[in-house]
């Protein structure tokens, strides 16, 4: 069975009573209820847990990884991230959500600044499935809709997804490549774009779908460990 860990920065829940109205139980909550009923095997982990619930152990036991972070970005200690990091590039799958674009793992994954446009208007979002054959577009049919979300807009300075499957249509006329896909060493990484906290995102059927999708994705097929360093030849070399 495939093990998830759903992070999230756990923050705003606590402060903030119209996030906790939305998501009583925390983003990750609403999160892991979706894949648990998806038939993975879910743990949770956030952000003011020692080491941030990541400690080695757990993301050694970590097929795929979550992540939910927004106003503490800055709080992610350095030497998880890069425990994240070397995880991911040996291997583990990463799903990277909302406002996570601005995490120091995906800046790092990505090299880029990762900003984008945004605007917190409540507005409907429409998101096109442009990749039908991808594992991730199973059981999505043409498009779906999010009633009311936060726009986020191009130019989104990511690197060119090495698969793009999602995009989004907003009412205020924006458009945005919300869902991509990207290989990093050995792991696999999935951006999708929505689930502004205070709107009830995580508890839709269609993003749940995507979420869990994604999670299968990006853990099989594993493919194989690659090979760095000096390298002695295999067969004679020829007399020079
Ligand atoms: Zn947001």
């Amino acid at each position: 069975m495939t093990r998830v860990t759903v992070w999230n920065e756990y923050r705003q829940e606590c402060t903030d009573p119209e996030v906790r109205a939305v998501y009583p139980d925390g983003i990750h909550g609403a999160i892991a209820e979706g894949l648990q009923a998806a038939g993975f095997d879910v743990r949770t982990a956030t952000l003011d847990e020692p080491e941030h619930g990541l400690t080695q152990a757990v993301l050694d036991a970590t097929d795929v990884l979550t992540w939910w972070g927004h106003a503490a970005h800055g709080d992610v200690d350095d030497a998880v991230v890069e425990h994240v990091y070397q995880r991911v590039l040996d291997g583990m799958g990463l799903i990277v959500l909302h406002s996570g674009h601005f995490s120091k793992i995906f800046r790092r994954l990505m090299g880029t600044s990762c900003d984008l446009k945004w605007r917190e208007a409540g507005e409907r979002e429409r998101i096109w499935v442009v990749e039908p054959s991808h594992p991730i577009a199973e059981g999505l049919g043409d498009s779906f809709v999010i009633e009311r979300e936060e726009m986020y807009g191009e130019h989104f300075d990511v690197p060119a997804p090495d698969r793009l499957v999602l995009v989004s249509w907003f009412q205020g006329g924006d458009v945005f490549r919300s869902g991509c896909c990207y290989n990093r060493g050995r792991g696999r990484i999935f951006y999708f774009r929505p689930g502004h906290e205070t709107h009830p995102t995580y508890f839709q059927a269609e993003v749940r779908r995507v979420i869990a999708n994604a999670a299968t994705w990006a853990t099989r097929p594993r493919g194989s460990r690659p090979v760095h360093g000096n390298s002695r030849p295999l067969e004679a070399l020829e007399p020079r």
